[in-house]
């Protein structure tokens, strides 16, 4: 045994080899053109839009090559409750239909043969690859220095290198095996540092599937492999994982480009086949004259909750990013208006390399577009359904008239030729019908007169409409009667003549029963409110 091997048998004695590891864990049988992606969230128990990003192309890319998306949760940083960080991932992915082919479920059955999905239940691979690289003389336990957690190994490097830019060799890199042996005799705990194999006058190339080849300074850190806890940080953890869970493609965001060469420098001490990287470029939002990152702290649209909350249809988010990742896909839509957002395929090649800019706006045309294709019956389904989860109160009376409402939300949508587009989530439903909900407050009615006049003749004559036709012959008769024009050209030629148009006293009679100057033909409304409550709102209209 030489040194290398004595100081690695020492740290870690016994244990399973890295070979044994390896042989269970075999290249995956993938035909030609099938990619294996990967969505690996750190548990924070939140899920930001740019996580969701790359774990979503992710998902796109294995499921259009046949390929297979799994599901790694990344936990050595955190101390956070796994069960609660799992349940947020877990919910989000199955809101928005992102299932993955392999997993560990929430009472922790592996799903797939790569697991076990969860890092933290990898130690003893991590500990088997490190013992590997000391063994070799490629790495090498620190004592120096507290190295628990990320900031901990940052805060105690300052000052602790020699006045060195170009490299950060560490103290503990060439200790002799007796001076090993001393250190761990006095029970003094370690972490394991890579023994880079640069100086800080390397360059490296990588290419990256999005952005093309990109050169950078190469790696000169002694980095930490294992923290003194035996926990990996990131860069080993995923090195070694996303290598025996067989992954073609890394898709994470252009925030890892900078510490890409460490990365590099793993795959290339270890002899592992150099992995592809898809930096995907981060979301961004106007803010003020500018533009920022979206961010956790300042945007309620960064988690991916809110459009849960404010009830944006799964596919309006999913068909939303499509549009962030290529532009593409909106010609794709105008063309294809009937299919699902799963036929549009697009290529490394079409993500885009621009950072896209988060457009609530844009998102709520999308939106309003794929409601307005929903019938009434699922559209109050899906009302409801949210309404049970983010408004107890709104379900319940949705509940207790359930029959009203269904006809409400059907208004002018299926039999129509052009559907409403008036509603792009279902947060704002519950103000949109606020007339079902309670009368009308007409203290904004101006022109009180002839608002009067009219109600009165209209609940004079008033006849319970049967059709949409119906209702408007009978409401441009009253208005005739009444001193309103018939014509609009002649209203135009003479407007002195007239009271109004036939517009202005079917705005009346809409103020009048639902409070508001615009909407769907008052004859669904007024079908949908029954004769009895329509007339006692016009009676009480009356008398404003
Ligand atoms: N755990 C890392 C994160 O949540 C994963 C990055 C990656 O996809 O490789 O940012």
């Amino acid at each position: 045994m030489n040194q290398y091997q004595k100081i690695a048998e020492l740290i870690f004695p016994g244990g399973i080899e890295t070979e044994t590891i390896l042989k269970k864990y075999p290249p995956r049988k993938l035909s030609q053109g099938q990619e294996v992606t990967r969505f690996a969230p750190s548990p924070t128990g939140y899920m930001h839009i740019g996580n969701f990003f790359p774990a979503f192309i992710s998902y796109t890319l294995a499921k259009q090559s046949g390929g297979i998306f799994y599901l790694r949760l990344e936990d050595t940083d955190s101390k956070r409750e796994i069960k609660e960080a799992k349940d947020v991932i877990y919910q989000i992915l199955e809101r928005f239909d992102i299932f993955p082919d392999e997993y560990q479920t929430l009472d922790g059955q592996d799903i797939g043969d790569y697991g076990p999905y969860i890092q933290s239940q990898r130690a003893e691979i991590y500990r088997a690859f490190a013992k590997k690289l000391v063994a070799e003389g490629k790495a090498f336990p620190c004592f120096c220095r507290k190295t628990e957690g990320k900031d901990d190994v940052l805060k105690s490097r300052q000052g602790k290198f020699e006045e060195d830019d170009e490299k950060e060799y560490d103290p503990c890199r060439n200790l002799s095996y007796e001076e090993v042996k001393a250190h761990i005799d006095n029970g003094e705990k370690f972490a394991i540092r890579l023994k880079t194999q640069n100086d800080g006058s390397q360059r490296v190339k990588f290419f990256d599937l999005i952005k093309g080849e990109i050169e950078a300074k190469a790696n000169s850190k002694d980095f930490v492999l294992l923290k003194n806890d035996g926990i990996p940080p990131y860069a080993f953890a995923h090195a070694v994982d996303d290598t025996l869970m067989g992954t073609t493609i890394v898709v994470r965001g252009e925030e890892y480009i900078s510490s890409t060469p460490m990365h590099i420098e793993l795959f290339y001490v270890f002899f592992f086949k150099p992995i592809c990287y898809c930096h995907n470029p981060l979301i961004w939002k106007i803010d003020g004259e500018g533009k920022r990152k979206i961010s956790k702290r300042k945007d309620k649209e960064a988690d991916m909750r809110f459009y849960l909350q404010e009830g944006y249809p799964k596919e309006a988010v999913l068909e939303y990013l499509l549009n962030l990742i290529n532009s593409g896909f909106e010609l794709w839509r105008k063309e294809n208006p009937d299919k699902s957002w799963r036929d549009y395929h697009f290529g490394i090649k079409d993500i885009t390399t621009v950072a896209p800019v988060f457009d609530i706006v844009k998102l709520s045309d999308i939106s309003k577009n794929i409601i307005a294709k929903i019938s009434g019956k699922n559209l109050f389904q899906m009302w409801l359904e949210w309404a049970r989860e983010f408004d107890k109160p709104l379900a319940q009376k949705l509940e207790q008239d359930s029959e009203k409402f269904v006809k409400l939300c059907s208004m002018e949508r299926e039999d129509s030729p052009k559907p409403r587009k008036d509603i792009y989530n279902l947060k704002m439903m519950q103000e949109y019908f606020s007339y079902a909900f309670e009368r009308p407050k007409l203290d904004f009615i101006e022109d009180k007169q002839n608002f009067v006049d009219f109600i009165q003749a209209y609940l004079k004559s008033f006849n319970m409409p049967k059709s949409n036709e119906e209702w408007f012959q009978n409401i441009k008769q009253i208005a005739g009667e009444n001193g309103y024009a018939l014509d609009n050209k002649l209203y135009k030629q003479n407007p002195e003549a007239y009271k109004g148009n036939v517009a202005k006293a079917c705005l009346y009679a809409r103020q009048a029963i639902t409070g508001k100057d615009n909407g769907p033909s008052l004859f669904y409304i007024i079908d949908a409110l029954g004769k009895e409550e329509t007339l006692q709102r016009l009676e009480l209209a009356v008398k404003i």
